[in-house]
């Protein structure tokens, strides 16, 4: 069992990656071999700040390890007990180094280390796994009315990117089956050899680091496993989502080169402002204008919902402009299915300006008219 890679960096769990990176630094450099020379108990701490680091850094890794804790790196390459299912874990052959069960050499770990550093002075500065490139994410944006919001909105994003080969089902060969492994490197992608003090590692030169050995490439894809093509993806808006909400389409994004994993697709939900309905978490507010009379005297008046219902307000006598009338559950959806927000009628009022002779007379003599006391008011 690993140790927990927050607590050996000594970070939060919400830490950023420079503040990792900052941590690794330092505890690398306390309990590195050439500062502890024969100290046991140094070498140990320094795999483990190694082994952390090596998670941590890589998101992907860290967000298996925060979903599946130590369960995600369990049994390395080989073993059928990952949450990934079959197909060994998800980021690519050998990729985790410091987690076979402490088969890591010392060497595998200075190199990492000098690597935290900046340091990558090996080779081309291609690492294993990086001819296994996973497929990017994808992002797009979407604008809505308010009323596809309320609604919620299947949309339609046409776009091309690449997708895995149908011809080769994404192994790259001819023949669509598996590549035989590759007898240099046994598999593994890569090779060791000598720089000088250091036995380093570097790409297979016979696989190109894929640990597979494509004899006859797909005529298709060329041995990479992926074709560009255009597709369609229908994604569904929930009702009541908000503005700037981001949609995930796990495995949508592009695919991933020579079997690696597929990247995301994120869609940005951005919501128009609506001309009627001001919107505040799941309320809804529609100003209005309302008669004056119907403010003096009480009355009804005829609004129409987000959803295009009619309804009748009941307006107490005495209303004043600026008052909220309160029509329960005419806002917007929310969380939970059936759940809505209220309808807030936000009083206002115009003063007529186009009268005529009947009316002028009317509010004349109204206006003649106080009470005895307390006048209009
Ligand atoms: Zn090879
Ligand atoms: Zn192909």
């Amino acid at each position: 069992m690993n140790k927990n890679p927050y607590e050996v960096l000594g970070v939060a769990r919400d830490a950023s990656e420079a503040d990792i990176k900052k941590a690794y630094h330092k505890l690398v450099l306390k309990y590195h071999p050439d500062k502890n020379p024969g100290d046991k108990n140094a070498e140990e701490k320094f795999k483990e700040v190694n082994n952390a680091f090596d998670i941590l850094k890589d998101p992907q890794k860290r967000a298996a390890y925060d979903r599946f804790g130590d369960a995600a790196f369990a049994g390395g390459n080989a073993s059928g007990a990952n949450p990934f299912g079959a197909g060994g874990n998800p980021f690519g052959n050998g990729a985790f180094h410091f987690n076979m069960g402490g088969g890591a050499g010392m060497e595998d770990i200075l190199r990492e280390a000098m690597r935290g550093f900046g340091f990558d002075g090996f080779g081309s500065g291609s690492s294993r796994g990086e001819n296994r490139r996973s497929g990017r994410d994808l992002l797009d944006e979407v604008v809505i009315d308010l009323k596809d919001a309320y609604f919620g909105k299947k949309h339609t994003v046409k776009f091309s990117s690449e997708v895995k080969c149908d011809k080769c089902n994404g192994l790259g060969t001819a023949d669509g089956k598996e590549a035989p492994i590759c007898s240099r490197c046994g598999g593994t992608g890569y090779v060791h050899t000598s720089r000088g003090f250091f036995a380093v590692e570097t790409p297979c030169p016979d696989c190109n680091g894929l640990g597979h050995k494509i004899e006859k490439k797909c005529s298709q894809c060329d041995g990479t496993g992926t074709i560009h093509k255009t597709r369609t993806l229908e994604v569904n808006i929930p009702a009541g989502v908000e503005d700037g909400t981001r949609l995930r389409l796990a495995g949508q994004g592009e695919a991933g080169q020579n079997g690696a994993p597929a990247g995301d697709f994120y869609l940005d939900v951005r919501i128009r402002p609506d001309k009627v309905f001001e919107r505040q978490g799941t309320d809804l507010i529609l100003k209005l204008d309302v008669p004056f009379t119907t403010l003096a005297l009480g009355g009804e008046i005829e609004i129409s919902t987000i959803d295009d219902k009619k309804l009748s307000v009941k307006v107490p006598a005495g209303t004043q402009i600026g008052e909220k009338l309160r029509v329960r559950g005419h806002g917007m959806p929310g969380r939970r299915a059936g759940n809505f927000g209220d309808l807030y009628i936000d009083i206002n009022m115009k003063v007529p300006t186009k009268l005529t002779e009947k009316q002028k007379k009317l509010l004349n003599e109204f206006a003649s008219i106080k009470s005895e006391k307390r006048g209009w008011f």
